[in-house]
């Protein structure tokens, strides 16, 4: 071996060992250029490399003005564009004696004459598809071409740079895909993690997270294939990406996309940002030949001065978007201080009330529905409780349990029985009676199922449907924006069942709807009774709810009735029924049935509907 061929040995194996050892391209390249230029005295080195556009970016010059590389930067390939320009276009090398003089150089030697670079040699760096990705070149500052030993210098090097720009572009294109999605082509979870690493912890109210949560995927995948979902999926991004620009939006799970709001407009008014992005959303979109409209659920948390760290603010945004999901509210939620508490006790009570279900220790009790004049019993409201030792607790201390579809519907069902079969009860022992409130939640009604669950229920104890009441809650009857809870009442009612709407004047249920959606019996809620005083807003807004509802042939109730002088305003306002505890609050079954005995009413005038039934009973 000469001299020669160890240095060129030694060079090779330097540079070698900084690419096997990882380290990055840039200082690889300058490293090589450094060598080179001891190896070489009087030789100026430098490495470009080629991107996709065909433009020239310096990789190292260790020696170069960096004046010079700066200008470089950018500059496209082309026939004459300069040395490595010209190289890189024809992917041969060129090595231009004069640059004064060179036509190739004619545009480009202002840039290297005053720097004293008077002759460049430039060879392309080729890979193996054939492209060229880069360029190495000597510069001289005498009027020269490249020596025999310069030309097995240049050779190595291409080598030596081809290596480490091929492995950097793996390493490069291994992190894309390790930070990209391949379905939505959207950053992916482990980007969003590093997006979240950046962000600042300083300055409360500078940043926000959403969580979004695709609604109908599960339902797009069962109902047309994973085809459908996956088209969802890259519409869904496509459209949220689109709306969040110039945010980023990432695909942080199956059905979840995440993004950091940092915008201050955007940031200003959060429920505006999160509604654009759900209006982006919700237009319909061709999935695989199937129509369907994207829907979504966002949760969202902002830094705050209480936690200031990202982990929170990222879990309070999950937890937003969970509350969100779980109670069925939809659209935006964004974290409330409390919120978290406020779902570990929802929690409690859907698992409270799941195992009261499955060790039968819920039970009915009822409250009588009386007549203000009279005192006699009308009607009862079956009021579901709770056993937990000696102990009953009342629905109010668990009815959050009652947001959980699941837990809805099955509590529904066994009140609907228990209720069924003590009607069965009171009928044999000849109880002259009229009917029974039940409440049902949102569930029972979007769901579908409530119709065929009662009339199996009354089926089954033969009981006829004309004793049952539902009731609706306001906000239950008022819906969610869709109209499954309104179709289901009027199903209900065309097949002869009442409906009564609970704790009216609460939410934003106006006459207007009930001409739309109309109910049998409506319960003025206690709130309302509560501020009764004879010259008060609340008597002037009952006085006209009773008038308007006897002529829409709709019963009154007056809920909370807790003293004789609302009894009495009531009643002068024209009010016949109430409910309270100022004749009784809600009794067992051993203790309402004493009370019917007493005091049941047959069915007078006052409720013409039950009148032919109260008669066949007599
Ligand atoms: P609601 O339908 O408005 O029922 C009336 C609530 O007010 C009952 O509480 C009752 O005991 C109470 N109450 C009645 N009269 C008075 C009074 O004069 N003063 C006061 N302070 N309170 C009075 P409860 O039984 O705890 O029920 C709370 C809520 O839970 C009910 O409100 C109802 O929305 C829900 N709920 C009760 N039972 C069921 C059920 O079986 N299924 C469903 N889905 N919800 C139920
Ligand atoms: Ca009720």
């Amino acid at each position: 071996m000469n001299a020669s061929t160890s240095v060129l040995l030694k060079l090779q194996n330097t540079i070698l060992e900084m690419i096997a050892t990882g380290v990055a391209l840039i200082p690889t390249c300058g490293r090589l250029c450094e060598e080179v230029e001891t190896l070489l005295p009087g030789v100026t080195c430098s490495v470009l490399s080629v991107d996709a556009a065909g433009l020239l970016h310096p990789l190292a010059g260790p020696s170069l003005p960096e004046v010079y590389s700066n200008a470089l930067d950018g500059l496209g390939i082309g026939p004459v564009a300069g040395s490595c320009g010209t190289a890189a276009f024809l992917g041969v090398d060129v090595a231009v004696t004069d640059i004064e003089t060179d036509d190739r150089w004619a545009e480009f030697k202002h840039l290297a004459l005053p720097h004293g670079l008077l002759a460049c040699w430039s060879s392309p760096i080729v890979n193996a598809q054939g492209a060229t990705v880069g360029t190495f070149a000597f510069y001289y500052r005498e009027r020269r071409g490249p020596t025999a030993f310069e030309r097995d210098v240049v050779r190595n090097s291409v080598r030596l740079c081809l290596i480490a720009i091929d492995r950097h572009q793996r390493v490069v294109e291994h992190e894309r895909r390790a930070f990209t999605d391949a379905l939505t082509g959207l950053p992916n979870r482990a980007a969003f993690n590093a997006a979240l690493l950046d962000l600042d912890c300083n300055a409360p109210g500078s940043w926000a997270i959403f969580v979004l949560d695709l609604d109908n995927l599960k339902t797009v995948n069962d109902t047309f294939g994973h085809h459908a979902g996956d088209c969802l999926l890259q519409i869904a991004g496509d459209r949220i990406a689109a709306a969040m620009l110039p945010g980023r939006t990432y695909r942080i799970g199956g059905d979840e996309f995440g993004m950091v709001i940092d915008r201050p407009d955007a940031l200003r008014n959060l429920d505006r940002t999160a509604e654009s992005i759900l209006d982006a959303l919700a237009v319909s979109a061709n999935c695989g030949g199937h129509v369907v409209v994207p829907r979504a659920t966002i949760g969202g948390a902002v830094l705050s001065n209480d936690d200031p760290v990202v982990d929170r603010v990222r879990q309070n945004a999950d937890f937003a978007l969970y509350h969100a999901k779980e109670t069925g509210r939809g659209g935006f939620v964004r974290y409330w201080p409390g919120l978290g508490s406020t779902m570990t006790r929802r929690l409690g009570a859907i698992r409270d009330v799941n195992a009261a279900l499955r060790e039968h220790r819920i039970e009915a009790y009822y409250q009588p529905i009386f007549r203000l004049d009279t005192r006699e019993v009308v009607g009862l409201e079956a009021l579901c409780r709770m056993r937990i030792g000696n102990a009953v607790v009342s629905a109010a201390s668990f009815h959050e349990a009652t947001t959980d579809a699941h837990v809805a519907t099955a509590l529904t069902a066994r009140m609907l029985a228990l209720v069924a079969a003590d009607l069965r009860a009171w009928l044999d022992m000849g109880i002259p009676f009229q009917h029974v409130g039940i409440n049902v939640s949102s569930a029972d009604l979007s769901g579908g199922a409530i119709e065929r669950v009662l009339t199996s229920a009354f089926e089954r104890e033969g009981v006829s449907l004309e004793h049952v009441i539902l009731e609706v809650t306001e906000t239950v009857y008022m819906g969610d924006g869709d109209q499954a809870v309104q179709t289901a009442i009027r199903a209900l009612r065309d097949r002869g069942i009442r409906v009564a709407l609970d704790d009216f004047g609460t939410g934003f249920a106006s006459l207007t709807h009930l001409l739309t959606v109309p109910v049998d019996v409506i319960k003025i809620d206690k709130t309302f009774i509560d501020h009764l005083t004879p010259e008060s807003v609340s008597m002037t807004i009952v006085e006209g709810l009773i008038r308007i509802a006897e002529r829409m042939n709709i019963r009154i109730v007056a809920e909370g009735v807790e003293s004789e002088e609302q009894a009495a305003m009531l009643q002068a306002a024209g009010c016949v029924l109430g409910q309270g505890f100022l004749y009784a609050p809600a009794l067992d079954r051993r203790k309402i049935t004493a009370l019917l005995l007493d005091r049941a009413q047959y069915a007078t005038a006052s409720n013409a509907t039950n009148t032919a039934a109260a008669a066949r009973r007599r």
